[in-house]
């Protein structure tokens, strides 16, 4: 018998099984998706498995050595699933099995990640009459799952001599890292007419392949729908649940954690390997029938799967945005399938891909049109063009008013800009020189908690200077508003406790929890923040929510700002009177015309659709037609615009549809990145072409030729 093994090995120019002999004494252990150790040249590698039989070759096949794994780290679903995700990003076989499993999996971490076991204490003699009163508080104190720790520290001597004798046997278990039991708490709520109709509808085919748009608005109980689901399906099966990132929805995950307790697995992306792995086994072992994470929780090795679900949808961290650039909703539609389940998508901003898949009958479209027991907040669009004539560059008259009556009545206030730092610009007034990173040819942010002006795009920072490079002069301005700059405005006018949430205060672990808590315990009246405070928070007293800047995103090269400045603003604003009293929310900009704008201030996503798929219509952009992105790396610009014209001319022989490349130096970190779009009807038609143009530049050294199939962004990175 024969095996062919997927070697893990990392090198462009090897992704293909080889066949190996298996050996007698391993014959009975070899099995389709384990790992094995196999010869290699001259070293001894790991590999994978894939498929044993009377294999053929012309070659001298050598023996497995050994096998790592007593049952398969790969079902067939998670085998067949890589070779899909393989093919679909044009990534090699290895690399989607190394993304599907967690890195303790991997070779060169086996040594460090040992399974964790404890020593347990039970007693064997019941009616042993304890000698000395030492014997007798270790007896009395051996009770359900005693560790030996404990125990032990009363008096090792006593506690030798009841093993000896017998009384008292020690046990090895394995423990698992993370056992943060949290108390199970019964939910009194009763759902209401539209919830039961979105739940029966899913549960009445629940053994079904049906894949679900559920668009519910902002605070319609699409959660408590969830929940009520997966009440059902945890009877017999398993379920995935995915959030965008867990340190960004700590209530959604402690909502599900109080609901189901014990049985949820956290997969949260500050775990460590070994924790990680830790949870990754309580979902192999079937110890857990919940597994709730990011993106890469798609790959939960359940055996019974049940039912996938996609919080916020929309969200462009579902697809990664490096090799495997794999669309975990891709993955999602695929395991639903396989597994013949539900899939249910939720959004309040669904993305305009997914309502167009809805309205085309792809997926069965849901709807919570609206908030429990009340309405949306009424939302003010606030001209600054007007504002800064009378003197206010930051506030409108208007929102400090606003917020200003909030504070009176002991309300909460959310303030949402989408850019962090100080000032986002830094300017010699004498030349006109503009700061830039020297790695990346973009502007430099100032930082004035540590005085530095940073990149935001590598990890370049420099003391902000006191001169001006170029001339000389120390007439040094720093420009734009950054949330540091806004904080300390807010704490100016306003005189309360205000808390700032961006990359800069959550970089320690915890730290989003913390400002969090702060912020439910009404330690702070205003919350200042990034778009990471627009998502999932539910805080009841919250009722006015200022958003400063609400058109910047429109400024962004990209087809999809119009849809993401509706997102975000329909998702901040929805952030606004979640409890019993009503919400405000106020929107401040220069350019409020735009239709993403005017729509999410009414709260009119249908609208905002029928509009924004003219323009994809128009102008030939999705979902009307599928992207390809190319980007073409190197360190020397010519050499990387040079190729991206041959590409390109390669492709338009093929009659294919080329945008690009892009004109503007785009320089990361000292890479220079060339873009190519493709536009086209059917990825059939110009996958050859690609696949050509991926192994044209494989071994380049100079030259790195990244393909994005169905990107979230083009233009930046
Ligand atoms: P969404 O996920 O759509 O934003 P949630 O599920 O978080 O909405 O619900 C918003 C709030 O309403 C939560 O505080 C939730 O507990 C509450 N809620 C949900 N469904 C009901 C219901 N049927 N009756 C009373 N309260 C509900
Ligand atoms: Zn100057
Ligand atoms: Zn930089």
């Amino acid at each position: 018998m024969q095996a062919n093994v997927l070697i893990e090995i990392k090198s462009k120019a090897i992704d293909k099984t080889f066949t190996y002999n298996i050996p007698i004494n391993l014959k009975d252990k070899v099995k389709v998706g384990i790992r094995v150790l196999v010869p290699f040249g001259n070293r001894k590698l790991e590999g994978f498995i894939m498929d044993i039989g009377d294999i053929k070759t012309e070659y001298k096949i050598k023996d497995i050595i050994d096998v790592i794994d007593e049952e398969e780290v790969l079902t067939e679903e998670l085998i067949n699933l890589g070779k899909y995700m393989s093919r679909k990003t044009l990534s090699s076989l290895i690399s989607c099995y190394q993304t599907m499993l967690p890195k303790a999996l991997k070779a060169s971490y086996k040594t460090n990640i040992n399974k964790k076991y404890e020593t347990y204490v039970t007693l064997l003699d019941k009616n042993y009459i304890p000698k000395t009163n030492a014997q007798k508080n270790i007896i009395d104190n051996i009770k359900e799952n005693t560790l030996k720790s404990d125990i032990y520290k009363i008096s090792s001597s006593a506690y030798k001599t009841l093993i000896k004798n017998n009384v008292i046997k020690e046990e090895k278990k394995e423990v698992y890292r993370l056992n943060d039991d949290i108390l199970k708490e019964n939910s009194n709520i009763v759902l209401n007419k539209e919830q039961k109709s979105v739940v029966n509808e899913v549960i009445k085919d629940k053994d079904k392949f049906n894949p679900y748009l559920l668009y519910g608005v902002t605070g319609s109980g699409k959660t408590e729908v969830y929940m009520h689901i997966i009440d059902e399906i945890i009877k017999e099966k398993e379920v995935i649940v995915l959030v965008p990132e867990i340190s960004l929805t700590p209530q959604f995950v402690s909502a599900f954690k109080k609901r189901f307790g014990s049985i949820v697995a956290i997969m949260h992306s500050g775990l460590s390997d070994g924790e990680r792995y830790d949870e990754y086994r309580k979902i192999k072992e079937g110890k857990v029938s919940i597994a709730i994470g990011a993106r890469s929780c798609i790959f939960s090795p359940f055996k019974n799967l049940g039912l996938i679900i996609i919080d916020e949808e929309h969200t462009d961290t579902y697809k990664q945005d490096n090799n495997p650039r794999y669309d975990a909703i891709d993955i999602a539609l695929k395991r639903a399938k396989y597994n013949n389940i539900p899939l249910i998508l939720g959004s309040a901003t669904p993305s305009i891909e997914s309502y167009t898949r809805a309205k085309l009958g792809i997926y069965k479209l849901l709807e919570l049109p609206n908030r429990i027991n009340k309405k949306l907040p009424s939302v003010l669009l606030v001209d600054m063009k007007n504002e800064i004539k009378k003197g206010n560059k930051i506030l409108s008259q208007k929102l400090i008013d606003e917020i200003n009556n909030c504070l009176i009545n002991d309300n909460q206030v959310i303030l949402l800009l989408n850019r962090r730092g100080y000032s986002t610009t830094v300017t010699c007034n004498e030349c006109g020189y503009v700061m830039k990173c020297p790695n990346c040819d973009i502007p430099l942010t100032y930082h004035k908690t540590h005085n530095k002006m940073n990149c935001h795009y590598c990890d370049y920072s420099t003391f902000k200077m006191k001169k001006c490079p170029e001339c000389q002069s120390e007439d040094i301005q720093s420009f734009g508003l950054g949330t540091e700059k806004l904080e300390e405005e807010v704490k100016k006018i306003f005189n309360v406790n205000v808390i700032r949430m961006d990359v800069d205060t959550t970089s320690k672990k915890g730290s989003h929890a913390r400002i969090l808590n702060k912020f439910k315990n009404k330690e702070a009246s205003i919350l200042v923040g990034t778009q990471m405070i627009a998502k999932g928070l539910d805080f009841e007293d919250v009722t006015l929510v200022g958003v400063i800047n609400g058109d910047a995103t429109l400024n962004i090269p990209d087809f999809r700002s119009g849809e993401r400045t509706f997102d975000l603003l329909n998702q901040v604003a929805g952030r606004s009177g979640r409890g019993t009293k009503d919400g405000k929310v106020i929107i401040q900009g220069f350019n409020l015309d735009h239709y993403s704008i005017k729509y999410a201030s009414v709260h009119d996503y249908v609208s905002f659709y029928k509009e924004e798929m003219k323009i994809r219509k128009s102008l030939s952009y999705p979902p009307y037609i599928d992207l390809t992105l190319i980007k073409i790396v190197s360190t020397d610009y010519n050499l990387a615009y040079r190729e991206s014209v041959k590409i390109k001319e390669y492709l338009v022989k093929y009659n294919i549809k080329v945008l690009g490349p892009s004109s503007n130096i785009n320089k990361i970190n000292n890479k220079y990145y060339i873009h190519l779009v493709l536009k086209y009807k059917k990825l059939e038609r110009i996958y050859k072409n690609i696949l050509y143009i991926v192994d044209k530049y494989k071994l380049n050294k100079k030259i790195n030729v990244e393909i994005d199939i169905n990107p979230k962004k083009i233009w930046y990175n």
